[in-house]
């Protein structure tokens, strides 16, 4: 039984790159635990391993394979503090609130590595991240942004770099400036998805592959998971089902408020040695609202996403057009051979912050990361361990932020979506 996997148009790099992926079974027959946990991406995941490492009886279901979701396609770039800048979020938030998400979001950052260091697996931790101005309008606010971390977020890490300095980190002269963050990096996301998973079967969690949740309903107290052959019966359940929690239907809070947005990645072949693209390793993400995001693999490809989708139909030729967007970048290499392309569905809320919500008794719903899950998915995965078994209550600052459902509803969100989508777009070229 195998369950047509979220879609993606290739095998990705990180399928090609990892050494082991090691498949789990289906569900046969109906279990008991203490914890469901639905959807097996870094949320899920690192929500299994937290529990079963404090004791916990966890069952764990995926629809397809580990990290075929966001989780095993994406970027691989942490970041720093939420989605959104901490200086925006001041605005709406307030200066404590809007620190104590950046908070967060910095034990997001520590735990994950000390996390895959205590359970022993390599993630290809690598340092550095640029974020580049395409737009001289944004110069401004960019350098303010810089003074404003260290200032009003104690975070020393950023450096503004000017048009020159730019163009030497970045080895392209297309940018206007940028700012260099020393306390952050990227990583391999697929062997973050194994790691965990490996380590959650090796603390006692039950995880199983190819067993879709088709129902989430409420029995005799606690809660009862459908899937096709068998029935997972527990106290509690978290559904991290992120951009895919439409595709089975399983509830219908969350896909009312976590769209998905297609964004695919190809890899170039390998680049001569001698090139002057990003001379220290980092990864850089730039400032339109669609994103164009790209690094380095270890391999000395060039990996670069930037097209993006709203609809479920696979655009013609996404090699192409990733070839283009890096030709406008780097245009010596505006004929390159792309290898490998792929694609994922980013979940996105409207405020872009995180979904995270009691959807019915004892069953909370959690995603929409909004392309700043890497760190801060996995993260809130043991946050919500953590709540369970009442070891923190951090878990309250994020389901106290205010998201609402898209409008339009299920048949509407989707060309509602793409027309502010094309507006964005419009305005990045402007
Ligand atoms: C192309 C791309 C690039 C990105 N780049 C970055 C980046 O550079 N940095 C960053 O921080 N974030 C990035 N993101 C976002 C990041 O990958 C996600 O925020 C994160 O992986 C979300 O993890 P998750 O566990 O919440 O969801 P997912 O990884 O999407 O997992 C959800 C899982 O639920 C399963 N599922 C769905 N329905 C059911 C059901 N009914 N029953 C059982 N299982 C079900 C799916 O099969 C899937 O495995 C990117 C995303 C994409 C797609």
């Amino acid at each position: 039984m195998n369950y047509r996997s979220p879609i993606s148009p290739g095998v990705s790099w990180y399928e090609a790159s990892v050494a082991e992926r090691p498949s789990y079974p289906p569900l046969e027959g109906d279990i008991r635990a203490d914890v469901a946990i639905v959807g097996g991406g870094y949320t899920g995941l690192s929500a299994a391993l937290r529990l079963a490492d404090q004791g916990t009886k966890a069952v764990l279901i995926d629809a397809h394979r580990f990290g075929d979701g966001a989780s095993g396609r994406n970027g691989g770039q942490l970041g720093t503090g939420q989605r959104a800048w901490p200086t925006e979020l001041e605005g709406d938030l307030g200066l404590e609130r809007s620190r104590a998400l950046f908070q967060i979001a910095e034990d997001a950052k520590s735990e994950l590595l000390a996390m895959a260091d205590d359970h022993g697996f390599d993630i290809d931790y690598r340092p550095g991240q640029i974020s580049a101005v395409h737009k001289k309008r944004w110069i401004k606010g960019y350098r303010n942004h810089t003074e404003a971390m260290a200032e009003r977020y104690d975070y020393p890490h950023l450096a503004f770099l000017d048009r020159e300095q730019t163009a030497a980190a970045i080895g392209s002269e297309r940018y206007h400036a940028s700012i260099r963050d020393v306390g952050t990096g990227h990583i391999h996301p697929l062997k973050l998805v194994v790691g965990l998973a490996a380590a959650a079967k090796r603390s006692g969690a039950k995880l199983y592959e190819n067993t879709p949740a088709l129902d989430i309903a409420a029995e005799n107290g606690g809660i009862a998971i459908r899937t096709e052959r068998g029935v997972v019966h527990a106290s509690r359940c978290l559904v991290a089902t992120n951009a895919h929690g439409d595709a089975f239907d399983a509830e219908p809070v969350s896909p009312r408020h976590i769209m998905p947005i297609r964004s695919f990645v190809g890899t170039t072949s390998a680049l001569p040695d001698d090139n002057a693209i990003l001379p220290a390793g980092e990864a850089v993400d730039d400032s339109r609202f669609m994103v164009r995001y790209f690094r380095k693999t270890p391999d000395n490809r060039l990996m670069f996403g930037g097209r993006e989708a709203y609809s479920a139909k696979t655009p013609n030729d996404i090699a192409g057009h990733i070839r283009r967007q890096i030709g406008e970048i780097f245009p010596a290499l505006s004929k390159t051979d792309i290898d490998h392309v792929w694609g994922g569905s980013v979940g996105i809320t409207l405020p872009r912050l995180p979904f995270v919500r009691t959807i019915m008794p004892g069953v909370t719903s959690i995603g929409g990361f909004s392309g700043h899950g890497v760190m801060m998915a996995t993260h809130t995965g043991r946050l919500w361990a953590d709540a369970v078994t009442g070891h923190r209550d951090d878990l309250d600052l994020l389901k106290d932020l205010d998201i609402p459902p898209f409008p339009g509803g299920t048949a509407l969100r989707k060309p509602l979506l793409f027309l502010a989508m094309t507006w964005y777009a419009m305005l990045d070229r402007l």
